[in-house]
């Protein structure tokens, strides 16, 4: 999508610290860390949050929900970690195109 921050790094046009990389999915660090470890997991196509998935999108999530913990462990978590994804203003979703949060690195205050 036109003027979409993760699109753009989906596509290289914008600069981030990519962990991981396929076909539909890129992860790259948080620019502004809330955790030793801070990671954004977004599919490339363009799906603004979780409510804008369609049944059409079910392989996509999927394989991303299915890369996490490989991603994590390539940034060093073998010990575990939180997965965060906002949606929507009573979310406090700031970036509307959907990621994951990966954070990890430090024991987390509980939720
Ligand atoms: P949210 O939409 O509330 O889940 O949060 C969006 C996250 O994206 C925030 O943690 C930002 O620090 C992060 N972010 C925004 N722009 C960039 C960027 N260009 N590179 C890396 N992280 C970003």
């Amino acid at each position: 999508m036109q003027g979409c921050i993760f699109c753009r790094i989906a596509r290289h046009e914008a600069v981030a610290r990519v962990v991981y990389e396929d076909d539909r999915i890129i992860a790259f660090h948080d620019r502004a860390p809330k955790a030793p470890t801070h990671l954004l997991v977004v599919p490339k196509q363009h799906i603004c949050n979780l409510a804008d998935l369609k049944s059409e999108d079910e392989g996509l999530i999927a394989h991303l929900m299915l890369s996490l913990d490989k991603i994590a462990r390539m940034a060093g978590l073998d010990n575990g970690f939180r997965t965060i994804t906002n949606t929507g203003p009573g979310g406090r979703q700031e970036v509307y195109h959907l990621h994951f949060h990966i954070l990890g690195g430090r024991r987390l205050p509980a939720l």
